[in-house]
């Protein structure tokens, strides 16, 4: 049997929404059939926004993919768990320990200490989230891009705070300068991130935030050479729609950066992999089809498609769309 392995490089929310539309569209026209072909999804997962609080780790991005995945995430509120409730939190915020600002809810707090016991003993993170995904059968196997601590740090003009602390407390309204990643020199990535890149049939960018989502995952040594040398065409999501950001504040990352918030600035930031960057193909909203031209020097081959992950059918369409960019 033949197996299509497909790589996607994954932060947070947008990430976990065309991971699920991907899994969902290769169910579709993959059905798992004798001498058929089957696919297997790879994420490789941000963990720039991990934190220790109230000592337990906690790794937003890694469990907004699980959750979503598992469908047992809050579809209205767009994170953690459906069903939540927040005593937890209360208690601890009387006793003064963590964050007010930052609330855990109580299922949510199971995964936590689940995850920090595992850490407790002895396993690194890329192992306590297989023993925690286990749980789901998620037909994705999440891979967070680094066990190593490497915590993004937003430097502001009021002073460098916790990724956590700028984007949640302050909801980016203090102007981020720059943004760096803690110990990332001395970083590795976590088994099986370089060879689920440089094993794939196709990689995808997932529609994340380009610079705390990606761009940290980028930033772990020796992901972007694997990158740049593998063999499997490298095939983007534009997180930009109309020069807007479709949920967050990614605009206040990409400001901060230089990059301007459109689809294009976007992918000239990731670069043509002719020319030692990333990207041999970007997908567009179709707002944005005059890109499609604009990029076309820079050797990547864009195409305009709608963008928009309303449910569950826009986003295994949009997930349709990147794979037969790469196919082409
Ligand atoms: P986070 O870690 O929870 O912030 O999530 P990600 O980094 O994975 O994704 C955040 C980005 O997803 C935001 O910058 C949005 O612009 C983008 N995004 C969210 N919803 C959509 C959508 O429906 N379509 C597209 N193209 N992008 C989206
Ligand atoms: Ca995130």
């Amino acid at each position: 049997m033949d197996t299509v392995k497909i790589t996607v490089l994954s932060g947070g929310v947008g990430g976990a929404r065309f991971l699920r539309g991907l899994r969902h569209h290769l169910r579709e026209t993959l059905p798992d059939g004798d001498g058929g072909t089957t696919a297997e999804i790879t994420a490789v997962v941000n963990t720039g926004d991990d934190m220790w609080l109230s000592s337990l780790r906690i790794t937003p991005d890694l469990d907004s993919i699980m959750y979503t995945l598992a469908g047992a995430n809050d579809e209205v509120r767009g994170w953690g768990r459906i069903g939540e409730t927040e005593r937890v939190s209360a208690e601890l915020n009387a006793y003064g320990v963590g964050w007010p600002w930052f609330t855990l809810g109580d299922l949510d707090l199971g995964t936590h200490i689940a995850r920090s016991h595992f850490l407790r003993s002895g396993l690194a993170l890329s192992e306590a989230t297989a023993r925690i995904t286990a749980r789901w059968n998620l037909g994705v196997t999440l891979l967070p891009v680094t066990d190593d601590e490497v915590e993004t740090q937003v430097v502001t003009d009021d002073g460098t705070m916790h990724f956590q602390e700028w984007w949640t407390r302050r909801r980016a309204s203090v102007t981020a300068r720059r943004f760096e990643q803690r110990n990332v020199h001395t970083a590795r990535p976590a088994p099986g991130v370089l060879e689920a890149i440089s094993g794939a049939d196709a990689i995808l960018f997932a529609p994340s935030n380009p610079v705390v989502s990606i761009g940290t995952i980028l930033g772990i040594p020796g992901v972007r050479a694997t990158l740049v040398g593998a063999s499997a065409p490298i095939v983007g999501v534009s997180p930009i729609i109309s020069g807007a950001v479709v949920r967050g504040m990614a605009d206040a990352c990409l400001s901060a950066i230089g990059v301007q918030t459109s689809a294009e600035a976007v992918a000239l930031h990731y670069g043509g992999r002719r020319s030692g960057g990333l990207l041999d193909a970007w997908l567009v909203d179709e707002s944005d089809a005059d890109a499609v031209a604009a990029l076309a020097p820079a050797g990547i081959t864009s195409f305009a498609a709608p963008l928009w992950m309303r449910d569950l059918e826009t986003s295994a369409r949009l997930a349709a769309d990147a794979l037969s960019l790469a196919r082409r």
